[in-house]
C-alpha cells in the first residue's frame, strides 16, 4: 500500500489495524474485510484514487457515516473510501431555495446551519443525527416524513460524480439517476446541490391506538385524505411496549396544520424522541436486525397480521407503506418475511437498498439495469465490486 499512500498528505490514508476493523462493517452488522482507509479532500483526490484502483484492480467502497442496514458500506477486503473530510457548504440560494454541499455533510449539521434561513432539507431517515448527504443520495434515503416529502431523488438539483474511469460528471436533476438509490455502484458522489423546503410554521401531533389492526388500517384511509398531513409513524403492540406505551397498534400522526390534538412543542418533541429512541431499544432488547419491506396499503393488513401474531416488533413509516420489523441474529423467519412480500406484490427493500445483504434477492431487471450502468460508468468494476453485480 505505499504506493497509495504516497499520492496522497499525510493522514489521508491508514492501515492501522485498528482502523481496519473500525472500518470492516457498517450499521447492518455484516462482518467485511477493509484493506486501507482513504480520506479524499476533494474531487481530484478521489478522481486519482480511482485511477490507483484501475491500475491496481483492487475495488473501492465509498462510504457515508456507516449506518446503512444491508452492508452497502461493507468492504471486501477492499479500500474504503470515507466522505469525512468532504464538509464544504456553500452559501443558501434563498431566491431559488438551494444549497451546494460536499457529500459528507451529515444531514443534522446541514439542517441545523439552513434553520436561521428558515429551510431546510425535509429527507429525515431516522438515523439523522450521522446519516451524509451522499450515503442518502446513494440510498436514495426516504424516511419519517416521506407521505410529505418523498425522498432524495426529489431533492437532488445536481450531483457531482467521480465514477469507475476517474472521470468526473456533473449530473443535472434529470440525470441524477444514474448515482440516486445506485448504492455506489456507480461512482462516488462528491458534491450535490439540493433543493430546500420551508420549514412549516405550523405542527400538530395525534397519537392514536387501535385494538384491532383492521380498525386501524380503516382509519388511516381518513387520514391519508387531510392534505396537512405529513407523517404516519406506526408502533406494532411488541413495538410499542418496548417503548413503555400499551400494548396497541399505534400511529403517530403529523400535520403541518392545527388538525393534531397536541400543539405544544416540548410534548410532541417528547414523542418524536420515544419514536426515533425505539431503534436503539429493540437492539438492547435482542433484535437487532432490521428490515425495511415496502407494502402496497391492500397487502398491508396480512403482513401486519402474520408478524404481531409471530410477536415481532414492528414499526416504520406506514404512510408510504415502509415498515421495519425487527429480528433475532439468524432468525429464519426473515427468508419467510421475504417470499410474502414479494407474493404480495411488495418490495423486500423500501429504503435500506440491497447491498450485500439482499443481493441475491434483486431482480433479474433490476440487475440488467446495474450491468448496464456499470458498463457505462464503471466497466473496471472500481466501485462496491461484488454487490448486485
Ligand atoms: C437507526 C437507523 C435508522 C434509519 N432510518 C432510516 C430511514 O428512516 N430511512 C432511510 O432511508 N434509511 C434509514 N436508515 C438507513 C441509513 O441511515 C440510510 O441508508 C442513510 O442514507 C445512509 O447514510 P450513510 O451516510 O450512513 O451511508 P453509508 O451507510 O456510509 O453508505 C450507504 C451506501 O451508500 C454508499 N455511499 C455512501 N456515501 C457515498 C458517496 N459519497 N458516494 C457514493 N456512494 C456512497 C455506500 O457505498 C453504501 O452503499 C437508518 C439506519 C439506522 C441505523
Amino acid at each position: 500500500m505505499e504506493d497509495l499512500e504516497s499520492l496522497f498528505q499525510p493522514g489521508q490514508v491508514s492501515t492501522r489495524e485498528e482502523t481496519r476493523i473500525a472500518y470492516s462493517r457498517d450499521a447492518s452488522r455484516i462482518q467485511g474485510e477493509c484493506q486501507t482507509v482513504v480520506w479524499p479532500d476533494s474531487t481530484d483526490d478521489v478522481a486519482r484514487l480511482v485511477r490507483w484502483a484501475v491500475e491496481t484492480g483492487i475495488d473501492l467502497v465509498p462510504r457515508g457515516a456507516g449506518t446503512g442496514l444491508c452492508g452497502g458500506a461493507t468492504p471486501q477486503n477492499s479500500v474504503v473510501v470515507d466522505s469525512a473530510h468532504l464538509r464544504h457548504l456553500g452559501p443558501v440560494d434563498i431566491q431559488t431555495k438551494q444549497i451546494v454541499v460536499d457529500a459528507g455533510i451529515p444531514l443534522d449539521h446541514l439542517n441545523r446551519t439552513l434553520h436561521s434561513e428558515g429551510l431546510f432539507l425535509p429527507v429525515i431517515p431516522g438515523s439523522h443525527r450521522s446519516a451524509t448527504v451522499g450515503g442518502m443520495i446513494a440510498t436514495n434515503a426516504a424516511g419519517l416524513h416521506a407521505i410529505r416529502y418523498g425522498r432524495m431523488n426529489d431533492w437532488v438539483e445536481e450531483a457531482v460524480v467521480v465514477d469507475g474511469k476517474g472521470d468526473v460528471h456533473r449530473l443535472s436533476f434529470n440525470e441524477s439517476k444514474y448515482v440516486v438509490g445506485r448504492e455506489g455502484l456507480t461512482g462516488m458522489i462528491v458534491q450535490a446541490k439540493l433543493r430546500l423546503a420551508e420549514i412549516p410554521r405550523n405542527r400538530s401531533l395525534t397519537l392514536l391506538r387501535f385494538e384491532h389492526l383492521e380498525d386501524m388500517l380503516n382509519q388511516i384511509r381518513s387520514l391519508k385524505t387531510n392534505p396537512s398531513l405529513s407523517a404516519l409513524e406506526y408502533l406494532n403492540p411488541q413495538a410499542a411496549v418496548v417503548v413503555g406505551w400499551a400494548a396497541k397498534h399505534t400511529l403517530l400522526a403529523e400535520y403541518q396544520s392545527g388538525d393534531g390534538e397536541i400543539m405544544d412543542l416540548v410534548e410532541m418533541a417528547t414523542l418524536w424522541k420515544t419514536r426515533e429512541s425505539l431503534s436503539a431499544r429493540l437492539t438492547h432488547a435482542g433484535f437487532p436486525i432490521s428490515e425495511d419491506p415496502q407494502i402496497q396499503p391492500e397487502t398491508q393488513e396480512s403482513i401486519l397480521d402474520w408478524l404481531t401474531v409471530q410477536g415481532i416488533p414492528v414499526f416504520g413509516h406506514l404512510g408510504v407503506g415502509i415498515l421495519h420489523p425487527r429480528f433475532l441474529l439468524a432468525d429464519p423467519r426473515i427468508i419467510d418475511l421475504y417470499h410474502r412480500v414479494i407474493t404480495a406484490g411488495g418490495q423486500i427493500s423500501g429504503e435500506h437498498g440491497m447491498g450485500l445483504k439482499k443481493r441475491q434477492w434483486a431482480s433479474e431487471a433490476l440487475k440488467s439495469d446495474i450491468v448496464a450502468l456499470k458498463t457505462q460508468f464503471d466497466p473496471h468494476r472500481v466501485f462496491n465490486r461484488g454487490k448486485l453485480c
